[in-house]
């Protein structure tokens, strides 16, 4: 951490990435981190570069910032990671790279990387860091409401594995700031007419394999017929979580079917692996090819559950 430190105080100018299809832990970590350096050196230069999430935007809404830019600047990648995960992959340009993670498998490709895998959220590791250096760094209510915001994202409100006394005590300090916690759950939890029919849809077409893994597939045409996004789909994996062990969401995207795949207590990183993908212990994703690969993974979860 002191590494960290000493990098941040050296560069004038600070460039935060994050992972394509940021979620509450990226984006919370991206603008958290950014709003702590603001706040504790005013002259520094501070951007934060990637993908935008519609739906999070009240923690803030990342540009695709200029190559110049990055002359002379410090990268630090936040909650990523592999290199090609990254949504603004133009660390190359910067002097030097740092990685601030909480994932089990992370591939090496920053100059330093802080890694905590038992940590719930990058925001926990941010956080953490903040009180270490609090003698030096300075916290505001925006740095605070971001970091709360990827705490309680990234642990589905302090109820999955890796959650410790560690993750309660850094959302107790956040919570002494003014941030207005009711109002961020109904940001997080606002939902148009569109997707809650297409709640109704899921729950009658998800199918069960004769082991016990509970799976739906979402089309294109799913999406379009029921106007919703591809990101809000992708977010109802937890409609599923309750019936059986492993429960997957596949879903159709432009880079290929992307499966998020959830268990209760069965690890299943490395069935994502063996798919070319990823993640932790109990939440993995990957990317397949196509349907025969989908057949694949189901049949290899299903696998795993065999008594
Ligand atoms: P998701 O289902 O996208 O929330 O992903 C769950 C976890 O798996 C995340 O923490 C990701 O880091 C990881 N993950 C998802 N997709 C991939 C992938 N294609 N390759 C490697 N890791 C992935």
């Amino acid at each position: 951490m002191k590494h960290i430190l000493e990098k941040i105080k050296e560069y004038d100018t600070i460039i935060i990435h994050g992972h394509i299809r940021p979620d509450g832990d990226c984006l919370g970590s991206q603008y958290g981190l950014m709003n702590i350096i603001k706040e504790s050196f005013p002259n520094k230069k501070v951007y934060v570069t990637g993908d935008v999430n519609n739906k999070l935007e009240f923690i803030g809404t990342p540009t695709i910032i200029d190559d110049k830019l990055f002359k002379n600047s410090l990268s630090i990648c936040v909650d990523t990671s592999s290199y090609d995960r990254l949504s603004d992959k133009r660390i190359n340009l910067s002097s030097y790279t740092i990685k601030i993670d909480h994932h089990k498998d992370s591939d090496k490709y920053c100059d330093y990387e802080y890694i905590k895998d038992n940590y719930i959220s990058t925001t926990e590791i941010i956080t953490s860091f903040y009180l270490k250096y609090k003698n030096i760094l300075k916290m505001n209510d925006a740095a605070a409401m971001c970091l709360y915001t990827g705490l309680i994202t990234d642990s589905g409100n302090f109820t999955y594995n890796n959650v410790t006394s560690n993750t309660f005590k850094m959302a107790v300090y956040l919570s002494k700031y003014n941030i207005n916690i009711p109002e961020i759950n109904n940001k997080l939890n606002k939902e148009s007419i569109e997707l809650l029919r297409f709640k109704g849809k899921i729950l009658n077409d998800f199918k069960v394999t004769k082991n016990g893994v509970a799976y739906i597939i979402i089309t294109k045409e799913d999406l379009k017929k029921y106007k919703i996004s591809e990101e809000e789909a992708s977010g109802l994996v937890y409609l599923i979580s309750n019936i059986k062990e492993i429960y997957i969401l596949f879903i159709e995207t432009k880079e290929g079917i992307r499966a998020r795949i959830r268990s209760k207590h069965i690890p299943i990183n490395n069935l994502a692996k063996k798919f070319n993908g990823g993640g932790h212990i109990l939440a993995s994703g990957a990317i397949l090819k196509n349907y025969d690969e989908v057949k694949e993974l189901i049949k290899s979860a299903d696998l795993l559950l065999k008594k």
